[in-house]
């Protein structure tokens, strides 16, 4: 990251904190930056940022580089630094709406494979009722254009009987679609 001058990008971003701010419904300007929430982060290992320094940046209005960020893509809302946050900031809630406004802003090249795995796994669930896994990985390898990827695991999977080559369906499918007619209006 190059020389930033704060007060410059603070008022030229404030429009986005404060959305960020009451759209996630969290008011990240009382963070006292202890970094609890990164110390119990399952997934910051593999973060450009800390989630700690993510609600830092946010707070001095660093748009670009907060939406560029790998680490609201790697974040996989498991809420551990929501429940170990001292000020009651819910920074999954946080790192949701930037996923959000990242999509809505264009910043999309990081996230195509994270939406890519999320409209796959939303395809057997609305079709089957249920998460089916050799499914989903099929339907995502076309989307990726990664045609093999994990198929290796899938004999020794299915040998364990820990996947199934066909999908179960539950009885609720009818009840199912109309959950996704309702959230996605029927996409
Ligand atoms: S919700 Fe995201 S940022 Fe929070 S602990 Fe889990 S992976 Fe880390
Ligand atoms: S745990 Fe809460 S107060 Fe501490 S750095 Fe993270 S968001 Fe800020």
């Amino acid at each position: 990251m190059g020389e930033v001058n704060l007060s410059q990008v603070m008022d030229r971003n404030r429009s986005f904190v404060d959305r960020v701010i009451e759209e996630s419904g969290q008011d990240i300007r009382q963070c006292y930056q202890c970094a609890k929430c990164s110390g119990g982060c399952p997934g910051s290992s593999a973060m450009d940022y800390p989630p700690n320094q993510i609600i830092r940046m946010l707070m001095l209005g660093m748009k670009e580089e907060v939406l560029n960020s790998h680490t609201i893509w790697v974040c996989m809302g498991c809420n551990t630094c929501t429940t170990r946050c001292i000020r009651d900031i819910q920074v999954a809630a946080v790192m949701d709406t930037l996923r959000q406004e990242a999509v809505r802003a264009g910043y999309v090249d990081k996230a195509k494979l994270v939406l890519s795995f999320n409209d796959s796994f939303l395809w057997t669930v609305r079709t089957f009722g249920r998460l089916f896994e050799p499914g989903m990985a099929m339907i995502n390898n076309m989307k990726t254009g990664n045609f093999m990827k994990d198929m290796q695991f899938g004999l020794p999977l299915m040998l364990k009987g820990k996947a199934s080559m066909f999908p179960h369906r539950i009885k609720g499918r009818r009840e199912m679609k109309k959950i996704f007619e309702k959230v996605q209006g029927g996409k």
